[in-house]
This record gives C-alpha cells, structure tokens and sequence, in this order.
C-alpha cells in the first residue's frame, strides 16, 4: 500500500528537516526520508565536528600565548583520542535530540534510500510513498580526482573518522575546506603541507583576505606549495604516502592525504532519469527563484542545487518553501544575495557581499574602498601575533556598502549583525554615525577613514 503525506523530504539534512518542521507548524502530514544519520552534513561530517576541532585548535594557540600574560602553562601534550570521543558525543546527542524532536513535531521519520519511481512517487526499502510536495534535499558529496592512487587518501568524511593524531599530511586544494583543515591540524602539531593547483588560497574571495590568510598561514608553520598539480599517490614500503607532482616533483612521508577540493550535488541515484525533473551538467538539480524543479509539486535546494554550499542558505529555502506551501505567503522565497559566511581558518575570515575586483567590474570608478590593517590589542605582547585586516567596499555618492571583509581575531563572531545592516542598505555614514563600542576590534568597521 502507498503511503501518502503532504509533504516529504528526500534528506534529513539541513534543507531536508527543516522543510518537514515548518510544514508541520502549519499542520501539514510531513515526513522526511534519512538513508544514514539525522543532521546531515552539517551535524555529522561538517559544521558541527568541525567547529568542535577549531575550539580545540583556537584553545591551542591560546596555550601559547599564555605566558605573555603570566601564565606559566607547562604542556603536557594533546589527546586528540580525548577530544574526539567528546566531539562524537555531542555529535551523537544531536542526532538523539533530532529523533525526539521528529517524534514530538508528529513528523514520520523513514529510514533508507529514497529514489523516484515515477513523477509523484517514492520508493524506499520496497515501499511506496507519494505527497502533493516532494523536497529534494539530498546534499552533496566530497570529489576525488580521478588519478592513480587517489584512494589511498581521504576527504573530510575521513578526517572526522581518524581516531589517531596523523602525524604528516598533505591537504589537497585551497578552498574552505582545505584551509580550515590544515589551519586545525597545524594548530594542534601535525606537521601540514597545503598542494594549490593555483597561486592563492580562497582564490574567489577579496584579495586583501587572500593574501592576509597566506601570510599568517605561513607565518603559523603551514607549508603551502602553490602551482602544483598531482598526478599519482603511491603507499611507499614504510607505510607513508608518496606524492608525484607535474613536472616529476616528489613529496614524500605523509601519513595521511585529505582531498578538499569540492563537492558534487547527490542526485545520480535519485532515479531522476524515471522523471521529468531536470538537472544540469554538474548534476545539480535546476530550480527556479522558488525551488520549483522542472516537475510540478516537486522541489529541491541545498547543496543538490547550485547555490552557496551553506547551512543558513539550505534552512532559509526550506523554511521559505514550506511557508509558501503551507504558510499562504505566496511570494515568500530566498533572496540569495547578500549571503555573508565565515572560514574557520586560523585566523577566522568573514565575508559578505562583493570583493572589490568584483565592485570595479560592475561599478568601475563609482567604488570606494576603506581598508584598515592593525594588531588586535590581545596581541599586543604575544609572541605570536596575528593581524586584523578588514574591508569595506562602498558604492556611489552615498557610498552604499556593497562589501564587507574581515580576518582575523573574532572576525567570526564580528559580521553577523553587519551583515543585517548591509542587507538594509546601509552607507559608509550609516557606518561613522554609529558610536563604537571601546576597546574591541570591530569598532574599527564604524571608524575607518
Ligand atoms: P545535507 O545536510 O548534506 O543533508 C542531506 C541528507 O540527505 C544527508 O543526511 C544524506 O544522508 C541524506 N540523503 C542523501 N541522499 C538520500 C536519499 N536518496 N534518500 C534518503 N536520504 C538521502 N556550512 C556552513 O554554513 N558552515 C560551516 O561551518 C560549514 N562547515 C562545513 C564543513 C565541512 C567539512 C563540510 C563538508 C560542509 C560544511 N558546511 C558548512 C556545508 C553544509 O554542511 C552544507 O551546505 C549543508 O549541510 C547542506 O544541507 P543539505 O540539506 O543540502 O544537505
Ligand atoms: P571549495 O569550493 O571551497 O574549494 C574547492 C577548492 O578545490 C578550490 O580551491 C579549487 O581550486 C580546488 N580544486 C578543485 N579541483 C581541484 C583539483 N583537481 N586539484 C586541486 N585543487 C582543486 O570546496 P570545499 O571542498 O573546500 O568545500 C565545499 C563547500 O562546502 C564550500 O564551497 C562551502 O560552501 C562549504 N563549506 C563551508 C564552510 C563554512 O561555511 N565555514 C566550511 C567548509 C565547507 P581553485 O581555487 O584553483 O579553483
């Protein structure tokens, strides 16, 4: 017998759950299909593991800062074991907390692989399930080029699985991942080479983070080698890992090799080929303005779309979409400007809205740049100092703040409410109107001349 809901969720993900939740606050019969673990990417194997690493990492830079401030720290040495087996315990109980609350929303969970039979139809575990509104939502997975050897490395589903402390690794590309990896290990004493196919580090972001990262990166121990490219893996006779470069460069003795160097949206085995649903060359499921596919009653959004690969943007589709569903706001949709994220490197970058080459492009000699670059007092007599830089890139006679960028010391926890007052269509004196907050680092962002 088919099973048949209001609403379905193909992913307890991000987008997945939080398409459920909101059509059942409206009352809706909502499911939401899960083939490994409730959380998703973001719980499991992304933002959450991930920023449990970056605690630990920050705490062991603060460890060395310490006797600047006159503490006599005598370090004993760092359990990754310990940490580990804490990060999978909270990890753990969100997963716990996520059936609970499924149960209590009155919201079915289903747990297998969901593929399309037909249009309107589910199957999952050799059961039929069908509703008048389908989300897709089933992320994205971590690539692996296709060279000789490129199994005998991992990609970040591999890091969070590594139960030792690697000694020597090799982190492939130059993008979030790769940068918030190698920042974390470097910080807790794995020796870390970084392999760029290119010249730049988060070579999409504005120059000025760019350049600021690969400095404090370098400065920090990590060993970048730019303009490489591998072309085989080889597990040598002691158990490392041997890297061949183009051009017949060699690296050798790592331990462990992480791939990061993007991910591909999961829609091969979707059965979408027994649909009207389309996707693009990439396989990214194509959607208009409102999440709608190419087949009527069905969506998709997340990482399986071709939108910024984030949490905040996944929920905020979702929520819109069941608002629009079930909420009777029919206009209600993401607007997917204006996006602000921050990179968990060390130090922390944040960004929202354009960089400055991409203002010039668009705005030519309309755009003006104020830029500040200075040592946060915490670092006033450290030993090892990092450097703020930030950037705010302005537009027109009233000089309309298009762009904001910052690394550095809180930069992650600095941009959120000034990416509300960017959103709003704030100005430079907006900015300078605003008093200050006295001593802090982002009291620099309202004072920059
Ligand atoms: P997911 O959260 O991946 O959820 C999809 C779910 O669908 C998965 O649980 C999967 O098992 C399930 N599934 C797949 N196919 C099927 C099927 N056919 N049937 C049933 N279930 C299925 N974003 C941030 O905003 N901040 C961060 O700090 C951050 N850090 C990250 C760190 C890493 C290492 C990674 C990899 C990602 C990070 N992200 C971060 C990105 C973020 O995790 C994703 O953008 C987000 O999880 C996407 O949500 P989603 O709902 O599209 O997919
Ligand atoms: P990114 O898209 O950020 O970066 C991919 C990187 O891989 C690029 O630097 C690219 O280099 C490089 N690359 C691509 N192909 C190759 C290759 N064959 N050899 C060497 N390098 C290659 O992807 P990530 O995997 O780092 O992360 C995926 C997404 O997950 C991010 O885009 C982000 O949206 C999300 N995420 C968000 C986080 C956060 O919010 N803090 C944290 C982690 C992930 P090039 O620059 O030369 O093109």
């Amino acid at each position: 017998m088919t099973k048949e809901y209001d609403l379905i969720a193909i992913g307890g993900g991000s987008g997945g759950l939080s398409a459920a939740e909101r059509a059942a606050k409206y009352g809706a019969r909502s499911a939401v299909i899960e083939a490994g673990k409730l959380g998703g990417t973001c719980v499991n194997l992304g933002c959450v593991p991930k920023k449990i690493m970056w605690y630990g990492a920050s705490v062991a830079h603060m460890l060395n800062d310490a006797p600047a401030y006159g503490f006599s720290v005598k370090q004993e040495g760092f359990d990754w074991g310990k940490l580990i087996t804490q990060r999978n315990q909270y990890v753990t109980n969100i997963n716990d907390w996520y059936h609970t609350y499924l149960r209590d929303s009155n919201i079915d969970e289903i747990q297998g692989y969901a593929r399309f039979v037909d249009d309107h139809t589910l199957e999952v575990n050799g059961e039929q399930y069908k509703a008048n509104h389908i989300v897709i939502a089933p992320g994205s997975y971590p690539v692996v080029p296709e060279i000789e050897g490129a199994a005998l490395g991992i990609t970040s589903d591999g890091f969070f699985a590594l139960n030792e402390q690697p000694r020597r690794v090799a982190v492939v590309g130059s993008g979030y991942i790769a940068v918030e990896l190698a920042g974390m290990l470097n910080a807790v004493g794995t020796d870390v080479t970084m392999f760029l196919r290119g010249e730049h580090l988060l070579r999409k972001f504005d120059p000025m983070l760019r350049e600021s990262l690969m400095e404090e990166m370098l400065s920090d121990g990590v060993n970048i080698i730019s303009s490489s490219q591998i072309e085989r893996i080889e597990r040598a006779d002691d158990g490392t890992l041997t890297l061949t470069c183009a051009g017949g460069q060699i690296q050798t003795g790592f331990d462990q090799l992480i791939w990061a160097i993007g991910r591909q949206p999961l829609s091969a085995d979707l059965g979408l080929d027994r649909t009207a649903i389309s996707m693009d060359a990439q396989g990214y499921i194509k959607v208009d303005e409102f999440q709608n596919t190419s087949v009527s009653g069905v969506y998709a959004l997340g990482d399986v779309t071709d939108a910024p690969q984030l949490t905040p943007v996944a929920i905020a589709a979702a929520r819109r979409l069941s608002d629009r569903l079930f909420g009777g706001m029919l206009d209600r949709r993401l607007d997917y400007s204006l996006v602000p994220s921050v990179v968990f490197s060390h130090p922390p970058i944040a960004t929202v809205g354009l960089t400055e080459d991409e203002a010039r492009e668009s705005h030519g000699e309309a755009v003006k740049v104020y830029q500040s670059r200075f040592t946060p007092m915490y670092h006033a007599f450290t030993e090892h100092q990092t450097k703020v830089a930030m950037k705010l890139v302005c537009v027109g006679a009233q000089e309309k703040i298009v762009g904001c960028h910052i690394i550095g010391f809180g930069a992650d926890e600095m941009l959120q409410g000034f990416a509300v007052a960017i959103r709003m269509g704030a100005t430079k004196k907006d900015f300078d109107d605003t008093i200050a907050i006295h001593p802090t680092g982002s009291e620099e962002l309202v004072t920059m001349r």
